[in-house]
């Protein structure tokens, strides 16, 4: 059996995060999930709280956090687009900071510690697919630079820490996930086209909706993080996350279509300010590092998140909080 440890969990209420807190607690581990709830809520956990092995702090990420701990998953960021824009400086604090903060922690207390980057840190790729060695291609100063340059600067922060100060780090570079528990109302495209769907609304392609993405279930990144964070000692990464499956976005919207057998239409909207023209994933360093790849195909994972979607009331949802 493996041996049990005290893990924090940074942005341990999100999306991905309420799910990694599930499998840690399920395996045994002494869970600690840190949030401020800025794009989440405590629902997402509710359901972990009367565990003995979980416990549930409200803290932001930005400000010094005194735990011993044996691992660190530092998830704490908001993640789409929308909700990364709300308030920018507080967005890139959150990255450098918060990752300042964990990387500390992690020097003092000799403590694994994983960071959850991004595609994005790849930007606008001219490289097709995308490896790990790609070095991207990001406008600095447009919209999107409070989340890939804070991503980006996290990254070099971890290695850092890792060459100068011996700390034990790992990264992990996400593409776009969905699945169960994605907020309804954080303007990503899978949340949007399900909602709009499900509520009979038109179907919002930015764009022509010839953009690609390539879409990996939840429950298959939370594997890859978990098996990142176990991996070999000498393995830092970056590591893709994703799965190399390549859609059109006007592709996901007839399966978004197909799927709740909805009636919406499709509606054409500008396309916001260095929108990513395409985006895959090359795994080769995952299949071989990890022994991992994606086992859910979109189409069985959307229908997941579609039955989801319709077992919860959307209005309990609110928009992410102005509390800065
Ligand atoms: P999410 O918004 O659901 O989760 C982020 C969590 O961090 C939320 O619970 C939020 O309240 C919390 N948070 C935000 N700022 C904080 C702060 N200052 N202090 C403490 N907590 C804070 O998003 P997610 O999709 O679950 O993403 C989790 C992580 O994975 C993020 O770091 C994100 O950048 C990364 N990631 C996600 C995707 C994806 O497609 N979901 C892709 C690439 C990277
Ligand atoms: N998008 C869209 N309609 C929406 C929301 C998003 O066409 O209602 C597009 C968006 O312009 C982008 C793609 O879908 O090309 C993915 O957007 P998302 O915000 O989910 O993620 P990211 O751009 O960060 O990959």
């Amino acid at each position: 059996m493996a041996s049990l440890k005290r893990i924090l969990v940074t942005g341990g209420a999100g999306f991905l995060g309420s799910h990694l807190c599930e499998r840690l607690v399920e395996a045994g581990h002494d869970v600690i999930c840190a949030d401020n709830f800025f794009t989440s809520q405590k629902s997402n956990v509710a359901h972990l709280l009367d565990r003995d092995n979980f416990e549930l702090l409200r803290h932001d990420i930005t400000q010094p956090l005194w735990l011993e701990v044996d691992e660190i998953y530092n998830l704490a960021c908001p993640a789409a687009p929308g909700h990364y824009q709300f308030n920018p400086i507080k967005t890139l604090k959150t990255s450098v900071m918060g990752a300042i903060n964990v990387l500390g922690m992690a020097k003092r207390c000799r403590a694994k510690v994983l960071q959850a980057s991004t595609s994005e840190v790849y930007g606008d790729p001219e490289v097709h697919p995308q490896p790990e060695s790609y070095r991207g291609a990001v406008n600095p100063i447009g919209p999107r630079a409070c989340y890939d340059e804070g991503k980006r600067a996290a990254e070099t922060l971890f290695m850092d820490y890792h060459r100068h100060n011996g700390v034990n780090v790992r990264i992990v570079r996400i593409f776009n996930t969905y699945g169960p528990r994605m907020h309804p109302f954080d303007g990503r495209v899978v949340s949007n086209f399900i909602r709009q769907a499900l509520a009979g609304e038109p179907i919002t392609i930015f764009g022509s909706g010839a953009q690609t993405r390539s879409f990996c279930y939840r429950d298959d990144v939370v594997e890859g993080i978990i098996r990142m964070m176990d991996a070999a000692d000498d393995f830092s990464g970056p590591v893709n996350l994703g799965n190399p499956g390549e859609f059109t976005i006007r592709q996901l919207a007839e399966l978004t279509i197909e799927l709740t057998g909805s009636r919406s239409e499709l509606v054409e909207r500008p396309l916001p300010v260095d929108d990513p023209e395409r985006r895959r994933p090359d795994i080769t360093l995952a299949r071989g590092r990890l022994g991992w790849e994606p086992r859910v195909p979109l189409r069985e994972g959307l229908a997941t998140t579609i039955d989801w979607f319709r077992s919860v009331r959307i209005a309990d949802f609110r928009a992410p909080t102005p509390n800065y």
